[in-house]
């Protein structure tokens, strides 16, 4: 039996979350993963609506205000939040949702819902974290640091999660939250 159950997937950046929901939804494409809304500018290649839903600092605040967000926080200069009516309704509807989110948010989510599975993806070694957060070449050195920064900060917090998974080989830390997600392998 496939059970109808809220994760949320968090970690510091450069830990592979992205690669990792990936692999689990090209298996299991009953997983709903909700798209969250930012400030921030799309990047090369985001669509609106896909990647993320893309809104003004105004609109933000105003979904904020009207409780229309399950969490929301900022990060590097920009707002991010969890629009709550869709993940309610795939949750009434039976299928498992996936959260992918920032510490902050995770805790959020934990005092809302208290029945959420909170999965922290951790790096085999801070080191490991560090060379791949440089070896992706995409930020400027200031910026590697400010996120090498805030991730020390989200590897203290990992007690505060129920799993913790080790993403030291993809398929493997895949087959990990397939399991921690109790989903069919049919
Ligand atoms: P990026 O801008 O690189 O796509 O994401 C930056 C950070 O924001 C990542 O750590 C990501 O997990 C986090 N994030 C993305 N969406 C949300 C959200 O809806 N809520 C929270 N709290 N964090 C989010």
């Amino acid at each position: 039996m496939t059970q109808a159950r809220l994760t949320v997937l968090s970690g510091p950046s450069g830990v592979g979350k992205g690669s990792l929901v990936r692999v689990v939804r090209e298996q299991h494409p009953q997983v709903w993963l909700s798209v969250s809304v930012t400030t921030r500018a799309p990047r090369p290649g985001e669509t609106d609506g896909v990647e993320y839903r893309f809104v003004d600092q105004a609109e933000f605040d105003r979904m904020a205000a009207a409780g229309e967000l399950l969490e929301h926080d900022a990060h590097m200069g920009a707002s991010y939040g969890t629009p709550r009516g869709p993940v309610e309704e795939q949750l009434a509807a039976g299928n498992p949702v996936l959260l992918e989110i920032d510490l902050m948010g995770a805790r959020q989510v934990r005092a809302a819902m208290p029945d959420a599975q909170l999965v922290f993806l951790a790096p085999p070694s801070f080191d490991e974290l560090a060379r791949r957060l440089v070896g992706r070449g995409t930020e400027d050195p200031a910026k590697v640091r400010v996120r090498l920064d805030r991730a020390r900060i989200e590897m203290a917090a990992e007690d505060e999660f129920d799993v913790v998974v080790v993403n030291d080989d993809l398929e493997a830390a895949a087959a990990r939250l397939v399991a921690l997600m109790e989903l069919s392998t049919d």
